[in-house]
This record gives structure tokens, sequence and C-alpha cells, in this order.
């Protein structure tokens, strides 16, 4: 943007122009993607190295369409969030997950799902959801829902409320990318939570960084002191691996056990660390 101010005034024109028409075929395409189904759910595994086997993965969606499929989801989804489509991607995105746990269920693990702020928001997404799981025949546990701090802000009753009726139909609740935004130990307080995720942020850093170590270390004694669960994100190395649990925190998701993969990939992930 600095860049673009000092060009000709026509070139900036054109550029913006260029952005903004193809910000509407993107909207366009995933109108359509909506229509034809074009999302899958990959799955990142969660590792716990206190039972030393894959206790969970993350359903991170994919919009399978070529021409999108390399960007991350985070760009679609903010469309998606500002456009109201997300509620439809989202139902996609759940009744997907939902099979997928219904297929790995012989293997005892949980599988979490992101829920947009917009979903939660929605007149009548605690049914709906409810009503998915059920119609899956899921057993209570299976699943968790990621949520993050940033819809607190506004909505702190109406989400407790919400979460409230979610945990006593058997999910469990994960507060994603703990650390950022408004992060507040209120929020800890108050909210039906079993997981607190230590935002890849920290996780990036602590090789290098004492702070970063000490607020993982901070955040997971916090998180076992009100008896929570605590997840490390992004944890790509083995030396991230062994400071993050000497920090005291088990469970870890990251390239280190592996990135999102396709269903069939992540049975043989299983195979592979639980089974031997
Ligand atoms: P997130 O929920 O924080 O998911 C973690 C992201 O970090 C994923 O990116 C994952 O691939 C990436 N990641 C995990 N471990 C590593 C690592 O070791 N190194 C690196 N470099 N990256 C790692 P992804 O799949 O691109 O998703 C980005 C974001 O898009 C997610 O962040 C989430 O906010 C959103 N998202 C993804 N799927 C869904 C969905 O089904 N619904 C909603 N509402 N949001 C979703
Ligand atoms: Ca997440
Ligand atoms: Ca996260
Ligand atoms: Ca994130």
């Amino acid at each position: 943007a600095k860049e673009s101010s000092t060009k000709p005034s026509f070139l900036y024109d054109v550029s913006l122009s260029l952005v903004a028409s193809r910000e509407q075929r993107m909207e366009l395409d995933l109108a359509n993607a909506i229509t034809n189904q074009e999302f899958q759910m990959a799955l990142q595994a969660q590792y716990s190295n206190v039972e030393e086997r894959i206790i969970g993965f993350e359903a991170l969606i994919r919009w399978t369409n070529p021409k999108y499929s390399a960007e991350s989801p985070l760009k679609f989804i903010q469309m998606a969030e500002h456009n109201n489509m997300i509620v439809d991607i989202g139902r996609i995105a759940l009744h997907e997950t939902f099979l997928i746990a219904k297929e790995l269920e012989p293997y005892n693990v949980h599988i979490s799902i992101n829920v947009s702020p917009v979903q939660m928001l929605q007149a009548g997404f605690v049914n709906e959801v409810i009503s998915i799981f059920e119609q899956y025949d899921l057993k209570p546990g299976s699943i968790s829902l990621e949520i993050t701090e940033t819809f607190l802000i506004d909505s702190f009753e109406l989400v407790i409320n919400k979460l409230n009726i979610f945990k006593r139909h058997g999910f469990n609740i994960h507060l994603d990318d703990f650390g950022t935004g408004y992060s507040s130990l209120q929020y800890l307080r108050d909210l039906p939570i079993n997981t607190i995720k230590i935002d890849k942020a920290f996780i990036d850093d602590v090789e290098t960084d004492a702070h970063s170590r000490a607020i993982v270390t901070m955040i997971s004694n916090l998180a076992k002191n009100i008896d929570l669960d605590v997840i490390a994100e992004g944890v790509e190395t083995e030396r991230q691996n062994n400071i993050v649990f000497k920090a005291g925190c088990n469970v870890i998701q990251g390239y280190l056990i592996g990135p999102p993969v396709p269903k069939e990939v992540a049975i043989k992930l299983i195979e592979d660390y639980n089974i031997n």
C-alpha cells in the first residue's frame, strides 16, 4: 500500500479496480462452491507426549477448486463471514466433519471443528449443530468446538449461554489462538471450556525468546491449576516440542507430527503412532 501511493494515480486506479473485480469473481466462485459442495476437511493430528499417542484431530476446511486450493482458507472464510456465506459453508463443514468423526470412532480420537463467530451468533445454530450431531449418531465427548476470543467481547452472555448448552450435550470447547487478541482471564473463569490452545506465535519464538517461553509456561501452569487441558499450536521442531513439554504443555499440534491431511492419511498416522 505504501508503494502504490508513490505510483502515478492511473496505475493505482487500475490496480484497485483489478483487486475489486478479483474479489467479486472470488465471491461468485464461492457462491458456486456452496452449490457444488467444493469443500473438504483436512485433518491435523493432536499428539500427547504423555500418552504417546494421537488423541485427536483438528478438521480444517479446504476449498477444492484448483483456482483457490493453494490459498489459506482464512481468506475465503473472512469473505464468507462478511457476506454471511459462512453459515452455508459452516454447515457443509459440520456434515463433513461429523461424518469423518463417525468413521474415526473406532480409533478413539476426538475431532475439533472451528466455529466462526458469525455462525455462533446465528439464531438456531445450537439446535442445528445438535441435530446434525444426532443425525450422525456420535458419542458425547467425540466433538470439540474451537472458538476464539474475538466474539466474546460484544456478546459474552449470549455466547456463554450457547456454550453451556453445547457442553450439556457432550461437546468439548477449545479456546483457540489463546494469548493473541483480547485475552482476558475473565474468559477462563466464566467460559465452560475444556482446553486452551496456545497460539503458534508463542511457539514460533520459544527457542530463541525467553519471554515466549515464560508465557507458554505461565499459560500451561494456569491451565493445570484451573483444570483445563492445553495444546501448543504450530510445533514444528523437536526442540520446540521439548521446550513446550518442559513448560508443562503435554499436547502438541503442528508440522512436527504432520500437516493437515485427508482422512485416509490421518488413519495411516493413527496406525503408525497409536497401534504399534
Ligand atoms: P487455526 O484454527 O488457528 O488453525 C491452525 C492453522 O495453523 C492451520 O492453518 C494449520 O494448517 C496451521 N498450522 C498448524 N501447524 C502448523 C505448523 O507447524 N506450521 C505452520 N506454518 N502452520 C501450522 P489453515 O488450515 O490454513 O487454517 C487457517 C485458519 O483458517 C484457521 O486457523 C482457522 O481460523 C480458519 N479455518 C480453517 N478451517 C476452518 C473452518 O472449517 N471453519 C472456520 N470458521 N474457520 C476455519
Ligand atoms: Ca483452530
Ligand atoms: Ca489456532
Ligand atoms: Ca489462528
